[in-house]
């Protein structure tokens, strides 16, 4: 039988070993070693189940990171929607305010023009009369309800407050037709001779020249 010297593979000291393939010093060692390695498995085995628990919460971590960047970009598309849609409102809002602001001014424009196309007609009236020696009195009470008239006109509500002619209308040829026709109308007469001053003349003449 051949002795050799061998480290023991538990507790690395040496002995002498009667058999080429021994491993051990002792049977406590070979025991020690077995239960080592028993418990090296289940130690192995309890960290692979430990690694793939790991391995799993991080996959489950990714997925759901992944889930929250798809909703978050899901949001972002619908929030850009959004401002694209509100653009678009505002826009078409901006369009119509616009339209309408012209419409306002073309109707406000139509109406002074129309006013000033009337006040022109009874401003040319009124002069051809005043230019003729005689006129008949139903002639006077047509201009006077003409003038008067345009003063109670639908353009006189809607014509804007700074219409230039007002205060002429108003405060010249209102009063003046209708002191004209109270005092025709009173003496029965049939045919009149109505003077206007040189002052009041020229008055006229200015407001056709700036209605033209
Ligand atoms: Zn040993």
């Amino acid at each position: 039988m051949k002795i050799t010297n061998k480290q023991c593979e538990y507790c690395n000291n040496e002995f002498k070993a009667k058999r080429t393939d021994a491993k051990f010093c002792s049977g406590a060692c070979r025991q020690g070693a077995y239960l080592e390695r028993i418990d090296n498995y289940y130690n192995n085995r309890n960290n692979e189940n430990h690694n793939e628990a790991i391995r799993r919460e991080v996959l489950f971590a990714e997925s759901e990171k992944r889930k929250e960047n798809q909703i978050a970009q899901i949001k972002r598309n619908k929030q850009d929607q959004e401002a694209k849609m509100q653009e678009k409102i505002d826009g078409f809002k901006n369009v119509m305010n616009e339209a309408i602001e012209n419409i306002k001014l073309m109707a406000t424009k139509r109406i002074v023009d129309d006013a000033n196309k009337l006040l022109k007609e009874c401003l040319t009236q009124l002069l051809e009369f005043e230019q003729q020696d005689e006129t008949p009195l139903y002639k006077v009470n047509w201009l006077c309800e003409r003038i008067t008239g345009f003063t109670n006109d639908r353009y006189y509500t809607t014509l804007p407050s700074d219409y230039k002619h007002f205060g002429f209308i108003e405060n010249v040829l209102v009063p003046k037709m209708v002191k004209w026709y109270q005092g025709l109308k009173y003496s029965r007469e049939r045919r009149v001779n109505v003077v206007l001053s040189d002052e009041l003349k020229a008055k006229f003449t200015d407001v056709l020249s700036e209605i033209d």
